[in-house]
């Protein structure tokens, strides 16, 4: 920063922007970090500021204020200058530093279309956000292969009033189609919001905002998120409940506090710790060092929220994995019943693009609930659900398998080999693009812009990929 002339005769422009914080880097004194709610940042050169005019930062960091120029056009240049920096944020998470693509309103990446961020819709009553991605915990059998030891390397933020807004259209949409399932009924649609990220939704540092916004929207009755409660903590969720959710999916695979550990790949797994059985199904080495798994502290944080807001409802939602965790299930089955939560468990699923555990088997889905009876008559308890979802319209698919299209390349996606772009002529659509450049990918060789030729490989539920060609 340059020294400020007291007696300039033209006092100044001063920026102020929601969610923007400006800080002097502590590595080097010729860069500002920008800092982007609070969590995400972007290095900018005090040269570039300087071309602008001198400039000086307020003590809380939140203004920055360009000293001898015109105000419209300090606030043009600087945005060109924000533009650029929002298109390079990084954050750290498990102590890597990873790319993060801010998707917002003005980004030209639609919220519809792509598996990773955005709104899910499969024609129901319940409707899926994804608001981020990017994970504290590394669970062995994550089917997103999120964590640290996750291939990916660029994660999604959306903005929460961009994912508002469109959900809202949909919920209206919805709306105003005729209900498939229903002729002549005039009962309004209740829908069911479920926050359940490629990811863990306690890292989307709008969360509350967002909940808030959603519950605003008519004719929205629920509102949930599926976390792994690492960073839940009594007064979180009072805050959280506040804002409008009302239900908590909680994945805890084992109370037990060293097997829930070595399944969330939270610890570091050595010879020295590891029994014949987990030597057996797990290949993870890493350690998550940033994050605190303590299944006690999440017992009771579930505790004092039944206990605060009995009204609220919680699912645990274990993952059954076959020969490790059947009687850690059943110890959660009974806390369930003492804190009065309800269960769900999911069975494992190999997934493609996941993380496949060593030796743990796919259980058959006959087995799953022959098994999931057993303990409903052991236990008393409900554990085979039955969601009344309402079936109800959706968009109409804008191309369909097969088709032979070209896309505008927006950003890298997900996945190694992976671009996100946006359907041409159908630009309210985005697209998961597979290409075969994965080394072009690994060494940022690989394209981000321009437009590509692809072929549809999947149009279902709203999502759509391509191959390149
Ligand atoms: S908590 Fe969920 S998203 Fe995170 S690593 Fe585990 S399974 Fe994956």
């Amino acid at each position: 920063m340059t020294q400020i002339d007291e007696n300039s005769e033209m006092p100044g422009a001063i920026l102020e922007f929601e969610d923007i914080e400006f800080n002097q880097s502590e590595q080097d004194s010729e860069v500002i970090v920008l800092k982007f709610m609070k969590t995400y940042y972007s290095n900018i050169s005090k040269t570039e500021l300087e071309k602008i005019a001198k400039f000086d930062i307020s003590k809380d960091n939140k203004k920055i204020t360009f000293y001898d120029v015109n105000e419209n056009v300090a606030e043009r240049k600087f945005n060109l200058i924000l533009s650029r920096a929002l298109d390079a944020l990084h954050w750290k998470i498990n102590g890597q530093e990873k790319e993060i693509k801010y998707i917002h309103r003005n980004s030209g990446i639609p919220l519809f279309g792509c598996i990773g961020f955005g709104i899910v819709d499969r024609g129901t009553s319940m409707i899926e956000l994804r608001p981020n991605t990017g994970c504290n915990l590394n669970c062995i059998f994550c089917s997103v292969d999120e964590g640290i030891s996750s291939r990916k390397t660029i994660d999604y933020v959306v903005e929460p009033d961009y994912l508002a807004e469109e959900l809202n259209n949909l919920i209206e949409f919805k709306k105003n189609q005729r209900i498939q399932n229903q002729t002549k009924s005039s009962e309004p649609i209740k829908f069911s919001i479920f926050i359940n990220p490629a990811g863990e939704p306690l890292l989307y540092p709008k969360l509350k905002e967002l909940i808030k916004k959603v519950s605003l929207i008519e004719n929205v009755e629920t509102i949930s998120i599926m976390t792994n409660a690492a960073l839940l903590t009594s007064s979180i969720a009072d805050e959280l409940i506040e804002s409008g959710l009302t239900q908590f999916n909680i994945s805890l695979s084992s109370l037990d506090d060293k097997k829930s550990k070595m399944i969330a790949g939270t610890k570091l797994i050595t010879e020295t710790t590891l029994n014949t059985e987990t030597k057996l199904i797990t290949d993870s080495e890493l350690i998550t060092e940033t994050t605190t798994y303590d299944t006690g502290k999440i017992k009771e944080v579930i505790s004092s929220i039944k206990t605060k807001h009995p009204e609220i409802k919680i699912i645990l939602a274990p993952v059954l994995l076959n020969g490790l965790n059947q009687e850690d299930i059943e110890q959660i089955i009974l806390f369930a019943k003492e804190t009065k939560c309800e269960v769900g468990i999911q069975n494992y699923l190999k997934y493609k693009q996941g993380r496949t555990p060593k030796k743990i088997k796919q259980v058959e889905f006959s087995d799953f609930f022959d098994l999931l009876k057993k303990w409903e008559s052991k236990y008393d308890i409900d554990l085979i659900k039955n969601y009344k979802l309402v079936k109800t319209a959706q968009f109409e698919p804008v191309v369909k398998k097969g088709d032979i299209i070209k896309a505008e390349i927006k950003c890298l996606g997900r996945k190694p080999g992976e671009l996100i772009g946006v359907l041409e002529g159908r630009s309210s659509r985005s697209i998961t693009i597979l290409t075969e450049s994965i080394s072009g990918y690994a060494s940022g060789e690989m394209k981000k812009s321009g437009y590509v030729k692809i072929k549809i490989i999947r149009a279902k539920d709203g999502l759509y990929s391509g191959i390149k060609l």
